[in-house]
């Protein structure tokens, strides 16, 4: 894999396009597992989590639902900073054992304030698969179940992810160089 221009930005190969397909295998392999005659819900977060999303949907082989679902932060009234709401979640999470999707976590911010909105629908169960974690840039208690692969603390585009809107088809997963 080459070098790729995304904007005004360069950015190298990190993940192939083969070894995320392989590390998605497994992942729905385990949550098929664990999941087995639960029928659990998927929330995938878009935008960047819809490749992610689609792919390890269609490796589950157990009974299984998904929504979709966009986060948007508005500026509190408050000094407490910003609220974050989902749009377009319709389903009720009341007895439902639920796994959020996200692309990336990276500081553990969105879903930290978000989490507690999805707990208050008295959910059986919630858990997080994300592609992407960036341990270093952690600075929130959230720590997904299921977690792809642990990457340096640089930004990366690619497999759903953008730099300003580009760069969400390209197969694998590049790193600003
Ligand atoms: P957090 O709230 O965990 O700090 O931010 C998570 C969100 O920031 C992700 O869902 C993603 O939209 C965005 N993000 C964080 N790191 C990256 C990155 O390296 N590349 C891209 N494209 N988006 C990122
Ligand atoms: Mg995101």
């Amino acid at each position: 894999m080459d070098a790729i221009q995304v904007h005004d930005k360069t950015f190298v190969p990190y993940i192939s396009a083969a070894d995320i397909a392989e590390k998605i295998k497994e992942i729905a392999s385990q949550i098929s597992k664990d999941y087995e005659g639960k029928r659990p819900l998927f929330i995938a977060v878009l935008n960047g989590s819809f490749i992610f999303a689609s792919d390890l949907f269609r490796r589950l082989n157990i009974d299984a639902e998904i929504s979709f679902i966009k986060l948007a932060s508005y500026k509190g009234t408050t000094s407490t900073g910003n609220v974050i709401t989902a749009i377009g979640l319709e389903e009720s999470l009341h007895q439902r054992h639920v796994i959020l999707l996200e692309d990336i976590i990276d500081t553990g911010k969105t879903l930290h304030e978000f989490l507690p909105q999805l707990q208050h629908q008295g959910p059986a169960s919630i858990e997080v698969a994300a592609l992407l974690t960036k341990p270093d840039a952690l600075k929130f208690p959230v720590h997904p179940k299921y977690s792809g692969f642990e990457i340096p603390n640089k930004f990366v585009v690619g497999y759903g992810l953008d730099y300003d809107g580009l760069g969400r088809n390209i197969p694998g997963i590049y790193q600003l160089g």
